[in-house]
């Protein structure tokens, strides 16, 4: 007999381990405290539940980051893909689904496979022994929550997320914009030169606040302001709070040179923040917004410099609780310090309901293979699960982590493809073209024993 796998929560991520590892030999307990404990987003005892929308987004496996995870979990025999799959509803190129069929049979599935069982209830303590994979989410209960803060550290478990905008690099016009810390603080030039500033003059500037105290925003949910607003407000509530006060802020011009036109003092700077070690990925420092999307894009390309940006993800702020995974978790999804814990989903700072399945297929394998004996390496970094472990567990920068979603500014680059919007169709094609072939390398190497 083997060992038996335990995972705290039934949701996208919990599901989805608990298929894997049961599919691959092992016996799995599915440990899910709804219904008789309930969250302020979920409204029934269904696994995988969607709590808002119903998109699993683009299904485009050869243009699109997410539509190459699809791909890449439903060769893996993912149960969350192969049912959102069969209660798919028409949405053009994404993939709809209709939620409640599609909960109930993720959960008759999983009731009716012969090595899972679901016990109801809250699990409120760290276990001390045994392979366990913790999926509790974006939602985790509070007394869960503080168990996982003594062992972490308060610092190192978030109950917010506060997304600035991140930038592809390559959509930033190099022309206009130039790299800089504040008082070219640093000892070396690349810390002296870390920051990228947008330059804007004081009619730039007015033009830039109007629109922003006319932009569209989307409401907090109920019991997600609790405790929120301490030292993380969005621009669009500083800008509520006086015209200046953004000056005074993350757009303060002090300490910054425009090395285009160094006599011109300019009126107010945004700075963008490398996001990821390689380099491909800016996010936009202090731009926490609960603007719409839409009006998002448009206040942003307001900016000097991002005319055209491309955005890898838009700002936003939720109740979410995340750790910061790369300080805390290894690239097999193990916790440092207690390596029998993974974790998996949301809660490892990943964003959506396919990378948080995505994160739940990973986890559950690791954790099989584990317990068969069998060495399963990390998949490649060039997998779109790759590339987003990789990010979650180390490529990210551990003191700036916010969650994440897949976009190909994760992905190594590739040599000898066109940069820039004009070479962007084959540059995807380029990386999606490379990540099935090492996929399916990875998947057939997952299933061989040591
Ligand atoms: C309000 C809200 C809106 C969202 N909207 C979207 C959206 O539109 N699109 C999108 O892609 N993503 C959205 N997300 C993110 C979404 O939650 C995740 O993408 C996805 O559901 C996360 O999957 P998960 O498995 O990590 O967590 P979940 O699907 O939330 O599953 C976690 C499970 O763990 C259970 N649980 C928690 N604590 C315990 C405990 N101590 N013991 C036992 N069980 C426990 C919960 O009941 C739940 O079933 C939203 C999140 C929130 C909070």
């Amino acid at each position: 007999m083997t060992e038996t796998l335990h995972i705290v929560g039934g949701g996208m991520a919990g599901s989805e381990a608990a298929w894997q590892a049961a599919q691959l030999g092992v016996d799995v307990v599915i440990h899910e405290m709804r219904p008789q404990v309930g969250t302020f987003a979920h409204r029934t005892g269904n696994l995988a539940e969607m709590v808002c929308s119903n998109s699993f987004r683009s299904d485009d496996s050869e243009q699109n980051a997410v539509g190459l995870l699809h791909w890449e979990m439903r060769q893996a025999g993912g149960l969350i893909m192969q049912t959102a799959d069969r209660h798919r509803l028409p949405a053009g190129g994404a993939l709809a689904v209709d939620r409640d069929p599609f909960s109930e049979a993720v959960t008759a599935a999983i009731a009716a496979h012969p090595r899972i069982r679901v016990e109801g209830g809250e699990i409120d303590a760290l276990p001390d022994s045994g392979q366990w994979i913790i999926a509790t989410g974006p939602l985790t209960s509070e007394g869960l929550g503080r168990a996982i803060q003594a062992e972490t550290g308060s610092e190192r478990l978030a109950f917010f997320d506060a997304i600035a905008p991140i930038v592809y690099a390559d959509s930033i016009d190099m022309d206009v914009v130039w790299a800089q810390s504040r008082y070219d603080k640093g000892e070396t030039e690349a810390e002296q030169k870390a920051y990228l500033n947008c330059p804007m003059d004081r009619a730039q500037y007015e033009a830039f606040i109007d629109a922003l105290l006319a932009a569209d925003k989307t409401e907090f949910h109920e019991g997600e302001t609790a405790g929120y607003f301490d030292g993380c407000l969005p621009i669009e509530v500083m800008a509520e709070r006086g015209r200046e006060t953004l000056r005074h802020g993350p757009m303060k011009p002090v300490g910054l040179t425009n090395a285009h036109r160094p006599d011109v003092k300019p009126y107010a700077v945004v700075q963008l923040r490398r996001d990821n070690a390689l380099g491909t990925l800016f996010n936009i420092v202090g731009f926490q917004t609960k603007m719409k999307y839409g009006a998002q894009t448009d206040v942003f390309k307001m900016i000097p410099g991002l005319e055209n940006a491309s955005f890898a993800r838009l700002g936003g702020i939720h109740r979410n609780t995340f750790l910061n995974s790369p300080s805390l978790l290894d690239d097999r999804l193990r916790l440092r310090s207690r390596p029998h814990i993974r974790f998996a989903g949301q809660v490892t700072g990943v964003e959506g309901y396919v990378e948080s399945a995505a994160m739940g297929l990973l986890a559950g394998r690791m954790a099989a293979s584990a317990i068969l004996g069998i060495d399963l390496p990390p998949p490649p970094p060039e997998t779109a699960t790759g590339a987003l472990v990789t990010h979650i567990t180390g490529g990210a920068d551990a003191k700036t982590f916010q969650p994440m979603n897949v976009n190909f500014g994760l992905f190594p680059p590739l040599d000898g493809v066109k940069g820039g919007r004009r070479g962007r169709k084959d540059r995807y094609k380029g990386y999606t073209d490379r990540a099935k072939a090492l996929w399916q390398d990875w998947l057939q190497g997952a299933t061989a024993p040591a």
